[in-house]
């Protein structure tokens, strides 16, 4: 009976649990952004490849691309096993877009110097870039890409931006080193100052950083109320 007990009590403690937290933006139910989201489709492509520790954080910002992004496409893995998954070969044999890997390295097409005529050869006329961004730390991303030959052999894209992350809980290796979301953000106004795509109609994906931002307000207020609470 004892045993049942505990079963019981388990089983409601979970769906306490559960009622708590919401799936859709995957944030406990007082961090839920599903009210703040609007969503646009992106004339550039984006992929995101989410490290399984990014998928299951409840602090990360590749839920807030997912949800922000109606034609996004998401990968679950740590680089393993991605070389034959059928979807991301589909997608890197597309014929209208060229896939991109968002990432730096001396190689790298810089999206916010680079010469015209070399996005244009990058990119002809008629197809789209298609932006591969590593979801993960900056340790997991790089495991991530050693682990794909696919992924590490795309051409790179990066940039250079005055802006300093707002991860404010979050350490960047180094001034200019954004998170993911910043970045895809800086990507799309980038690739419209630079007439080579288009901005969403009302501005939609500023939103993204509006969630953004209140996200890690919410969480630097919980490191704040939990540091109080433990003296
Ligand atoms: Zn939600």
């Amino acid at each position: 009976m004892a045993f049942n007990g505990i079963a019981i009590t388990t089983s409601l403690v979970i769906s306490g649990l559960m009622r708590k937290f919401c799936w859709t933006c995957h944030r406990p139910a007082a961090a839920c952004f599903c009210g703040q989201v609007l969503e646009f489709e992106s004339s550039a492509g984006f992929a995101l490849i989410v490290h399984p520790h990014e998928v299951r954080s409840t602090v990360g910002t590749a839920w807030i691309m997912r949800r922000s992004i109606s034609n996004i496409k998401w990968f679950r893995s740590k680089g393993i096993g991605l070389d034959e998954d059928p979807e991301f070969l589909s997608l890197l044999g597309a014929p209208d877009a060229v896939p991109l890997l968002l990432f730096p390295g001396p190689q790298a097409f810089n999206l916010s110097h680079g010469r015209t005529e070399e996005w244009q050869s990058l990119v002809p006329a008629g197809r789209r870039p298609l932006f591969f961004v590593v979801d993960g730390t900056w340790t997991e991303a790089r495991a991530m890409l050693r682990k794909s030959r696919l992924l590490s052999a795309l051409p790179r894209v990066s940039f250079e931006t005055p802006r300093l992350s707002e991860y404010g809980f979050k350490k960047q290796p180094h001034p200019g080193c954004l998170s993911s979301v910043e970045g895809v953000h800086l990507v799309i106004e980038l690739l419209a100052q630079r007439g080579w795509g288009t901005l969403p109609a009302l501005r939609e994906h500023d939103r993204m950083i509006g969630i953004f931002r209140n996200m890690v307000r919410h969480q630097l207020q919980q490191v704040v109320t939990t540091f109080w609470s433990c003296r």
